[in-house]
């Protein structure tokens, strides 16, 4: 299951790059994997790519991708309700770590502020070697 914060939220993962590689050789498939896994959580649907790109994260090729979708929660007593939610989402391969690292960020999508142009920047300063 795919957690979403109660509030915007941006935060960062890591992991071996060897594992990764060892399952999608580019940032891309890497990308597609993990957006497929928050596509088929059951707490979300809707689930819409607005966009996908390759930005330039501290000399590697990265994937940057907007998604929409609603996320689904169930209260005692709000019952079922919707939120629509806009997700960012940046991969890295640092072949010179030998990490691979993920940018992610959730947020309202009713905001007007450009959340992309944001994690775009953050994913600029990462020192991943
Ligand atoms: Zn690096």
């Amino acid at each position: 299951m795919f957690h979403f914060p109660d509030t915007s939220k941006i935060f960062l993962s890591w992991g071996e790059l060897e594992k990764a590689i060892g399952n999608f050789e580019t940032v891309e498939g890497h990308a597609e994997h993990s957006l497929e896994k928050v596509r088929k959580s059951g707490n979300v649907k809707n689930f819409q790519k607005i966009s996908e790109d390759l930005v330039d994260v501290n000399s590697h090729r990265a994937a940057f991708n907007v998604v929409s979708l609603e996320e689904i929660t169930v209260g005692l007593l709000t019952g079922k309700q919707s939120s629509p939610r806009r997700a960012y989402s940046i991969h890295v391969h640092c072949e010179n770590s030998a990490r691979y690292f993920v940018i992610y960020g959730i947020f309202h999508a009713e905001t007007t502020e450009d959340y992309g142009k944001i994690i775009v920047s953050m994913s600029s300063s990462l020192n991943c070697h």
